[in-house]
């Protein structure tokens, strides 16, 4: 079975610009390309789970989210890192697009995007580890049964407590998560 890094998009992965889906003002967040080679040389697939709620409020398509794929990919092929996966809730609750408007099981903290990835590209969830910017990712990969990191980069600002929301690992960059991750390989 396959082992995955899942990561949350916006915050985590690139710069959090809300609803952006003008291609050319996506970067890569610094202090993200070593750590992302680290973890790929150990073998971890590299999975986005996102929730694009935009599409439900009818900010964008879907189309327009194939774009920011495309281009979050090239970002990363120019560093040699491979993205194995993408995978959006389009929903959200209070959505105004009528297809998108429900309480879905995928939309984060709920698991259904890392148990959807888990089952098309054969991974085991208790080797795999999700990395997010607030807790609602933690909350999503512990309920997957990955292990979990939270980038504190005052993103998160509720502090809403729980116990899917305990965080293996705090800090402040992909970088250090991978590191820390590799440490806990080892123990
Ligand atoms: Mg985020
Ligand atoms: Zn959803």
């Amino acid at each position: 079975m396959n082992k995955a890094i899942f990561l949350d998009k916006d915050g985590t992965l690139i710069p959090d610009i809300p609803y952006n889906i003008n291609p050319h003002v996506i970067t890569l967040q610094p202090d993200s390309i070593e750590g992302l080679k680290l973890l790929q040389n150990e073998g971890y697939l590299l999975i986005i789970v996102s929730n694009q709620s935009g599409v439900a409020k009818g900010y964008f398509t879907e189309e327009k989210l194939q774009v920011v794929k495309i281009k979050i990919k090239e970002l990363l092929a120019v560093n040699d890192i491979l993205l194995s996966g993408f995978y959006y809730c389009p929903h959200h609750p209070q959505g105004t697009v009528k297809l998108f408007n429900i309480d879905c099981d995928c939309r984060k903290p709920m698991p259904g995007m890392l148990l959807k990835a888990a089952t098309e590209h054969n991974i085991d969830l208790t080797q795999s580890w999700m990395i997010g910017d607030i807790l609602n990712d933690v909350e999503a990969g512990s309920r997957a049964g990955c292990k979990t990191v939270l980038i504190d980069n005052d993103n998160e600002t509720e502090w809403m407590p729980g116990e899917h929301r305990i965080p293996a690992i705090i800090c402040k960059s992909i970088n250090k998560a991978a590191e820390s991750i590799l440490i806990t390989q080892l123990t």
